[in-house]
């Protein structure tokens, strides 16, 4: 029969390779937690027109990237792209709105796109993200980029530039993108196809085009820091002056943009090197006009995406060794049925007490136990016979310096406790 496989551009992640995974989601979840941010889980899917008016017509995700389904009755849903307009949406419906500010959140979801499969790009990846409302000051700005900044140098993620702008608002923005959209203009026939087609709906995303033609414009483009209004000017200032202070490094970039209308003033991203073209693994910024495009009341907010894969990446290029697999305290070898039972039962103590204990069920003899104890890396080894059992005593042996001492079967998870916490 044929087998059936993964769907094209998704992933099966497997142990050990799980490993460093539940490692970055250990390390994420720590982080968050200093930083003062609850998680916060959504569904999967939501209304397609959560993501139309959450994410922006005009962007790639929402004209060309959506898992978009029908269900039984008609209703038209699609698997998140991403993981904001959720979080706004699950902000607004459960009144968190008039909750004391700011309101910190983090999550940890599967997203999903249509996009083309390759190194750093899938169609399921895993992101973690914040989101922080009710702060417009820019200390909020440095919070959530300082939060980016520990969980990435605490993977051991070397190669790694901050790159930070700022797009402005809604008094600059418009004066801004009329420039922009002239000075393009006068160089139409340059644009890839993309380019010109998006020059009049988002022009701001011309800067970030990856084509050589548009690049080569965009850098003689008029820049969004040149043209802020002294507000947004003044928001960007004291921002830099609290990376620097902090001794966060950075460079401010004027090809990091967010071409919408809801995004406000800081956008960022951590760009890591060596890691291939999909290279930025982290992106974010300030979307003070969300919530508002949302329904709810105007309230400011920011935050950022972090794409796991990328993570992974970067932890590889920076030499960061995967975290080994788990290894038993004890491995019981029982020998004979009446041995068996007791083992299991000893196990089972173990177990109950938190100890990472294995025992075998695979009735093997007890030299291919001793075998199979080595392959799983069993710190210790504790044979069970006739006679341990009638004396209730058993050799507890260290694999690891070949020591040997009696114990008895009823405080061995005192004694193993104690080994471990020593
Ligand atoms: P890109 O420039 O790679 O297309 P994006 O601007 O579409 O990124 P965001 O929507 O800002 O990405 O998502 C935040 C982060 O999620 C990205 O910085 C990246 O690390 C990760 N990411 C986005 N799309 C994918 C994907 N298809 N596969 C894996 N990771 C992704
Ligand atoms: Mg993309």
């Amino acid at each position: 029969m044929e087998k059936i496989r993964k769907p094209r551009g998704t992933m099966d992640i497997m142990t050990p390779d799980v490993y460093i995974w539940n490692h970055i989601e250990d390390t994420v979840r720590d982080v968050a937690r200093r930083f003062g941010f609850g998680e916060i889980r959504t569904p999967t899917f939501e209304e397609l027109g959560l993501f139309h008016r959450g994410v922006g017509e005009t962007t790639d995700v929402v004209q060309k990237e959506m898992y978009t389904f029908e269900d039984k009755e008609g209703r038209v849903f699609a698997l998140r792209p991403e993981g904001t307009a959720s979080v706004v949406r699950a902000v607004l419906e459960n009144g968190k709105c008039s909750d004391t500010m700011p309101l910190k959140l983090f999550y940890l979801i599967s997203c999903f796109r249509y996009e083309k499969p390759q190194a750093g790009r899938s169609r399921e990846f895993y992101q973690f993200g914040t989101e922080m409302f009710g702060a417009a000051d820019p200390s909020a700005d440095f919070t959530v980029i300082a939060l980016a900044d520990t969980i990435i140098k605490e993977l051991g993620i070397k190669d790694v530039a901050l790159h930070i702008n700022s797009i402005g608002c809604p008094h600059c923005r418009p004066a801004y993108r009329a420039r922009l959209i002239s000075y393009f203009e006068e160089n139409e026939d340059k644009l890839c196809e993309t380019c010109r087609q998006r020059l009049h709906t988002n022009p701001l995303r011309v800067l970030d085009c990856k084509n050589e033609t548009c690049a080569k414009l965009a850098a003689e483009a008029p820049t969004t820091v040149d043209n802020l209004c002294p507000e947004c000017a003044d928001h960007m200032t004291a921002l830099r002056r609290y990376l620097d202070a902090a001794g966060i490094a950075y460079t401010v970039d004027p090809h990091i943009v967010r071409g919408l209308d809801y995004y406000t003033r800081t956008v960022f991203e951590f760009i890591a090197g060596g890691i291939g073209a999909q290279s930025t693994v982290c992106g974010g910024g300030r979307y003070d006009g969300l919530m508002e495009q949302l329904g709810g009341p105007s309230m400011p907010g920011i935050g950022f995406g972090m794409g796991l894969t990328r993570l992974i990446l970067a932890m590889e290029q920076s030499g960061v060794t995967p975290p080994a697999a788990p290894r038993p305290e004890v491995y019981l070898a029982p020998m004979g049925d009446a041995a068996k039972a007791v083992a299991l039962t000893v196990t089972q103590n173990l177990r109950a007490k938190g100890i990472y204990a294995e025992c075998d069920i695979m009735s093997r003899s007890l030299k291919a136990q001793m075998k199979y104890a080595d392959k799983i890396g069993a710190r210790r080894t504790l044979i069970l016979g006739d006679s341990e059992i009638e004396s209730g005593k058993a050799q507890l042996r260290n694999m690891e310096n070949g020591t040997q001492k009696e114990i008895s079967l009823t405080d061995a998870a005192e004694i193993l406790l104690g080994e471990i916490n020593a």
